[in-house]
C-alpha cells in the first residue's frame, strides 16, 4: 500500500538530455496561450505519438484483465473446494483460530501469486521491454518481484488474520472497524516505507553539492520546507523515467528526486519538477491522498459486507464454507472486491489526479519556470497518452494528462510573464535512442 501511494506520487518518462536551445520567435505582441500549447504537444507526433498512446491505453486493459484473472484464480478455489482444503490443512497444524486463518492466509496469498505469476511476468517484465521502457534484466526483474512478493507474504496474511478475527467479533459491521484497522496500517505503512521498504529496492544517497542542490535548497526554503536532506534514488536501474517523489509521513516526510531526472532534464525542467513536488509536500497530499483513499475502501468493504453474506448463504454449503467467519471464505471477498475495485478505479484516480493538479499550480509559482514544466510535461507523455478526451483523463490518468499540464503552464506565463514571448520547444529524443 505504502509503495502504491509513492508509485502513485511518482512522475516518470524515458528521455534524452536536452540542449536548451529555445529560440525567441515572436518578437512582440501578445502572447497566444492556444499557440503555445499547441507548438509543445506537436513535438510528439508520428510513431512515437502513436507508441506512447497505444501503451497507455494498453493499460486501460490490463485494468480489466487484472481483475478478471484474480476473479478466475479465485473462482477454482472454490469450483475445487480448494479453500476448504487449505482451511483444514491449517486446522490440522494448529488449534488457535487466529494462527488457522494466518495459515489459511498463506496458502491462499501463495496460490495467488503462483496463478497470477505469468501475467505478472508479462505485465511487469514482457510489456515494459515491448515498449523500450525498462532497463532490467530479467534476473534483476525477478529479484525485484521476489522482494515484493516478500513483503505481500508477510503483511497480507497478517492482514487476513486481524480481519477475520473482527468479522467474527462484530459479524455485521466488521467492515467499519476492518477499514479503521486499514487506514492506520496504511499511515504506518507510509511513515516507515522510506526508512525500511523504498532502500530494499533502490539506493537513496545526498544529492551532492552543485548547482542543481543550489536551486532545490533555494525553493524549499522559499517555500519553509526542511532542506538539510535531499535525496537521490538509483531508479535507473529499473527504467529511463524520470522521477520524483514525496514519501514518509510526519518524522520520514522527505521529498526525493532521482538519477534520471538529474541525468536527462535542464535545470528549469528538474526545478519545475521539484516545485511540484514541494506542492505536494506543503499541502500535506500524503495524507490527505491516504484518507481519501481509506474512505474508499471503506465503501468497497461495506459494499463486500453486504454482498459477501449472501453470496455464502447461497453456495457456501457447496463451497465447503461454513460461514463469512469462516477463512474458507477468503475467494468469495477476493472476487466481489476484485469486481468492486474495477467500480473505484476512476474514482482512485480522481483522488490522485485532483492532488496532483493543485501540486502543478503550486509547482508554477514556485518554480516560475512555464516552459522548463512544459518540457517536462511532454517528456512525460512518451509512455503516458499525451491529448486524451475530457471522459478518458477522468477515468484513466491519475496525473493530468500533458496536454492540460502544458496548457496550464502557458497560461500562467500569459497571467504572470512580462511581454511573455513563445519560444520554439526543443525537439522530443526518441525513446529508442535513449542512452542507458
Ligand atoms: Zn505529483
Amino acid at each position: 500500500m505504502a509503495r502504491h501511494i509513492v508509485r502513485a506520487l511518482v512522475l516518470g518518462a524515458l528521455l534524452l538530455p536536452v540542449a536548451a536551445h529555445a529560440a525567441t520567435v515572436s518578437a512582440a505582441g501578445t502572447f497566444d496561450v492556444t499557440a503555445a500549447t499547441r507548438a509543445y504537444l506537436d513535438t510528439l507526433s508520428g510513431a512515437a505519438r502513436a507508441k506512447s498512446d497505444a501503451y497507455f491505453e494498453g493499460g486501460y486493459w490490463l485494468i480489466l484483465w487484472g481483475a478478471l484473472i484474480t476473479i478466475a484464480s479465485d473462482a477454482l478455489l472454490l469450483r475445487f473446494r480448494l479453500s476448504a482444503w487449505m482451511r483444514d490443512r491449517a486446522a490440522a497444524i494448529t488449534a488457535g483460530r487466529f494462527r488457522q486463518t494466518w495459515i489459511t492466509a498463506l496458502f491462499y496469498t501463495l496460490w495467488g501469486m503462483i496463478v497470477t505469476l505469468p501475467w505478472s511476468i508479462y505485465r511487469g517484465f514482457f510489456r515494459e521491454h515491448q515498449y523500450g521502457l525498462s532497463n532490467q534484466d530479467f534476473a534483476a526483474w525477478a529479484l525485484d518481484y521476489a522482494k515484493g512478493a516478500g513483503i505481500g507474504l508477510v503483511l497480507g496474511p497478517l492482514g487476513f488474520a486481524v480481519l477475520y478475527a473482527v468479522i467474527r467479533r462484530f459479524p455485521r459491521n466488521w467492515w467499519l472497524l476492518g477499514t479503521g484497522l486499514m487506514g492506520a496500517a496504511t499511515l504506518l505503512g507510509t511513515m516507515i516505507a522510506p526508512v525500511y521498504l523504498l532502500p530494499l529496492f533502490n539506493t537513496f544517497a545526498e544529492l551532492a553539492p552543485g548547482p542543481v542542490r543550489d536551486r532545490i535548497v533555494g525553493l524549499a526554503q522559499a517555500n519553509h520546507i526542511p532542506a538539510e536532506h535531499i535525496y537521490v534514488f538509483d531508479a535507473s536501474r529499473q527504467s529511463d523515467r524520470i522521477s520524483a517523489n514525496v514519501s514518509g509521513l510526519g518524522p520520514t516526510n522527505r521529498i526525493s528526486l532521482n538519477d534520471n531526472l538529474l541525468k536527462r532534464t535542464t535545470l528549469p525542467e528538474t526545478a519545475a519538477v521539484m516545485g511540484h513536488e514541494m506542492g505536494h509536500y506543503v499541502m500535506g497530499h500524503g495524507l490527505r491522498n491516504t484518507l481519501l483513499t481509506t474512505l474508499l475502501f471503506g465503501v468497497l468493504m461495506l459494499g463486500a459486507s453486504r454482498i459477501v453474506p449472501v453470496v455464502v448463504a447461497r453456495w457456501g454449503a457447496r463451497w465447503g464454507i461454513r460461514d463469512v467467519g469462516d477463512p474458507a471464505s477468503m475467494p468469495v471477498f477476493g472476487i466481489v472486491l476484485a469486481a468492486l475495485s474495477l467500480i473505484a478505479v476512476p474514482l482512485q484516480n480522481t483522488i490522485i489526479r485532483t492532488a496532483e493538479s493543485q501540486a502543478d499550480g503550486f509547482g508554477l509559482n514556485a518554480a516560475r519556470e512555464p516552459d522548463g514544466w512544459a518540457q517536462i510535461a511532454m517528456k512525460l507523455s512518451q509512455y503516458r497518452k499525451v491529448e486524451p478526451g475530457p471522459i478518458e483523463e477522468m477515468l484513466f490518468f491519475d496525473h493530468p494528462s500533458g496536454a492540460t499540464r502544458v496548457r496550464m503552464g502557458m497560461q500562467w506565463k500569459h497571467d504572470h510573464v512580462a511581454n511573455a514571448q513563445m519560444i520554439v520547444p526543443p525537439p522530443l529524443a526518441q525513446a529508442s535512442a535513449a542512452p542507458k
